[in-house]
């Protein structure tokens, strides 16, 4: 039997491909903001899944709905009916702009599923704009639309050669790669993984008229801004007057279960015929029963008001700690997504947090990532602000 942590690492070591950087801690629980590994101790996480615990570890509704299907009905195929899964599409549709959704089950899926639209759409034009700094996913043809090289280690050329890549917040550089052969453009509302970056406020109408104007789509990757995020069910929603063609969800949409979808305007999704796009597991009932808990909790507990005030909070600690640390550069952030740019690589400053019991996250080399659980209390996020204050005097010190 398997007992220490050490021996956890070993086996993985051996059975496990080595595609991660991973961290030697092995969790074994979590409640809320905070998960145990299996030497007993606590972290206060406040990156909790990358983005997927937007509702932070093991929400009691979600819980709750998951215990209540899975003795139900866990999967049926896509040639039937599920009542949960028209139910979720729904409320989708109710919370964002009243489209029809496809569901997968990954946040890369969505963005084929995306991708494809809009090209089936596009008829001839295949290209697709995309912004540098970008994340899509890890899937060729996602990894392909990820404007950054350093992933393109093994991706298909001819898949690269079909986007063009332009600057982030830059709208002349767009309108100058609208070509003949261009069918999209797709953007983060924020971009998360590229070192939360928050576009000038009338980046997102611009691109929804030049779009417009040339007939071709926007598509908004709303993987990590979605779900409640930014203090708005999706980051379009800080645009006034913007509605996307195609969007996509998929992190904390199912509140800690694995779940992906887009969701496109009608008069885009009727392209999406019978044979030209599928997903086996996609709105299986207990994903979508785990979804519409979660849409439930953000519903019942304000937890976009929480969101807003929290990251807030945080912005406001923040800067105030770069009076103390000028290696401090900037503080961005739009609701629970908060970032710190530091003037120095930050990945043994996460190592050192790690340590002294506080997950976030490294992006982008130098910018230290925040997306604390939308449920997290004030109390608690000065907990991890403080020892986050801490070792960065440490680090800098050293
Ligand atoms: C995480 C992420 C993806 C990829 O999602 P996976 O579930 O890892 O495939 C795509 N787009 C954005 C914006 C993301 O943050």
């Amino acid at each position: 039997m398997i007992v220490t942590t050490n021996e956890y690492v070993k086996q993985f070591q051996r059975y496990v491909i080595g595609n991660y950087g991973r961290n030697p801690i092995v969790l074994v629980r979590g409640k809320g903001s905070y998960v145990w590994d299996a030497d007993g101790k606590r972290y206060l996480d406040m990156f909790p899944g990358w983005g997927v615990n937007g509702l932070g570890h093991c929400h009691p509704r979600v819980v709750k709905a998951v215990q209540k299907q899975v003795g139900r009905l866990i999967h049926v195929a896509n040639n039937y009916y599920n009542k949960l899964q028209g139910e979720l599409a729904r409320t989708i549709a109710k919370n964002s702009f009243g489209g029809q959704v496809f569901f997968c089950n990954s946040g890369a899926e969505a963005v084929e599923a995306a991708i494809k639209l809009a090209r089936i759409r596009g008829g001839n034009k295949h290209r697709i704009v995309t912004m540098k700094d970008s994340f899509h996913g890890r899937t060729n043809m996602a990894i392909a639309a990820t404007a950054q090289p350093k992933y393109h280690k093994g991706v298909l050329p001819a898949a690269v050669k079909s986007f063009t890549y332009v600057p982030y917040n830059d709208i002349a550089a767009v309108r100058k790669a609208i070509k003949s052969d261009v069918c999209a453009v797709m953007v983060e509302p924020f971009q998360g993984e590229g070192g939360v970056n928050i576009p000038s406020p009338d980046y997102l109408p611009a691109l929804r008229r030049l779009c417009d104007k040339h007939n071709i789509l926007l598509i908004l990757d709303e993987v990590t801004t979605g779900m409640g995020r930014t203090g708005k069910y999706f980051g379009y929603q800080h645009s006034k007057g913007v509605t996307p063609d195609i969007m996509t969800m998929a992190k904390a949409l199912g509140g800690g279960l694995a779940i992906g979808a887009i969701e496109a305007k009608p008069e885009v999704a009727q392209y999406l015929l019978p044979g030209t796009h599928a997903s086996t597991f996609g709105g299986n009932p207990l994903a979508c029963a785990a979804s519409l808990a979660a849409f439930e909790a953000i519903k019942e507990e304000k937890l976009l008001q929480n969101a807003r005030s929290i990251g807030n909070h945080m912005v406001r600690r923040f800067r105030a700690m770069q009076k103390k640390f000028p290696a401090i550069l900037d503080v961005r952030g739009r609701g629970a997504l908060v970032g710190v740019e530091l003037d120095r690589n930050g990945a043994d400053l996460f190592k050192l947090c790690m340590q002294k019991g506080l997950l976030i996250n490294c992006t982008h080399d130098t910018v230290m990532r925040f997306m604390p659980a939308m449920t997290i209390s004030k109390e608690i996020a000065n907990q991890g602000i403080d020892v986050f204050e801490k070792a960065l005097g440490e680090y800098l010190n050293q």
